[in-house]
């Protein structure tokens, strides 16, 4: 296919951005469908829209797995469609919207890259109107897929997506509470808590993962990165930041949110 998605499971799609090396997902069922994360601004959110469009005429609802800009900036051009996200997270990105704003176009600018500059900068912050607390289960076109809070990590409103595939197996979209190919981030995350909430979703993962982020993985990766996550937390109750399993940059945020808590 040429519009970039990867079939993980039966009618279960993975499209990974060579921007931020993001994932977005898509389900389908009989008359209806779901998409996972909107990108980061209307340009690459119209590009998302064309590729779903390629695989399913249906109408869509939209799943937010968390409020950073990556994940959510694209919402509105799903609209009118209903968007879900944890509890926290519309008043996450009403919060913190502008100022997720203006980090990433300094940044986008920073590398030459005037024209997603502008884009991020005209991107409408459009929160989702569909709160979870715990739970939700969604019917989508006779497929169950459940939203699941299930503990603070990356964030304190991070929201994970089971689409329930053939047999036994599922299709977990993880958000960034899992990270391939970079380490997790940890600048608004709860690292002492974070061990905990990967603990339940390595136990209800049965087939793929996707991350936030990079590669389609696996309940073995997940079980490997929250003994990762688990080190942190020794290395940083210990003062032994120089002797975590990641960079000294991402060990020193971790240490800073551990300590603001
Ligand atoms: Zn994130």
């Amino acid at each position: 296919m040429s519009t970039g998605w990867q079939e993980v499971g039966d009618g279960v799609f993975v499209r990974r951005h060579a921007e931020l090396d993001l994932n977005c997902g898509l389900v389908v069922g009989d008359g209806a469908c779901l998409v996972v994360d909107t990108r980061s601004h209307l340009g690459e959110a119209a590009d998302l829209v064309a590729a779903v469009r390629a695989v399913t005429p249906h109408p869509w609802t939209v799943v937010n797995t968390h409020a950073h800009y990556d994940h959510c900036f694209g919402n509105a051009a799903f609209r009118p469609a209903p968007v879900w996200g944890a509890r926290g997270c519309a008043p996450a990105l009403l919060a913190t919207g502008e100022s997720q704003r203006a980090a990433a176009v300094a940044e986008l600018e920073a590398t030459g890259d005037r024209r997603a500059a502008d884009l991020v900068r005209g991107a409408p912050v459009d929160p989702p109107d569909h709160p979870v607390d715990d739970m939700a289960v969604l019917d989508v076109g006779g497929r169950e897929v459940v939203l699941r809070f299930l503990g603070r990590g990356h964030t304190d409103h991070d929201l994970v997506v089971e689409a329930e595939t053939t047999g036994e197996q599922t299709v977990v979209f993880a958000g960034d509470l899992v990270e391939e190919g970079a380490p997790p981030a940890f600048e608004d995350s709860w690292p002492a808590e974070w061990p905990a909430t990967l603990g339940r979703l390595h136990a209800l993962a049965r087939g793929p993962v996707v991350p936030g982020h990079g590669a389609v993985v696996d309940a073995a990766f997940v079980g490997g990165q929250r003994e990762e996550l688990l080190a942190v937390l020794a290395a940083l109750r210990e003062d032994r930041l120089h002797d975590g399993p990641y960079p000294p940059a991402t060990m020193r945020t971790a240490a800073s949110r551990l300590r603001s808590r």
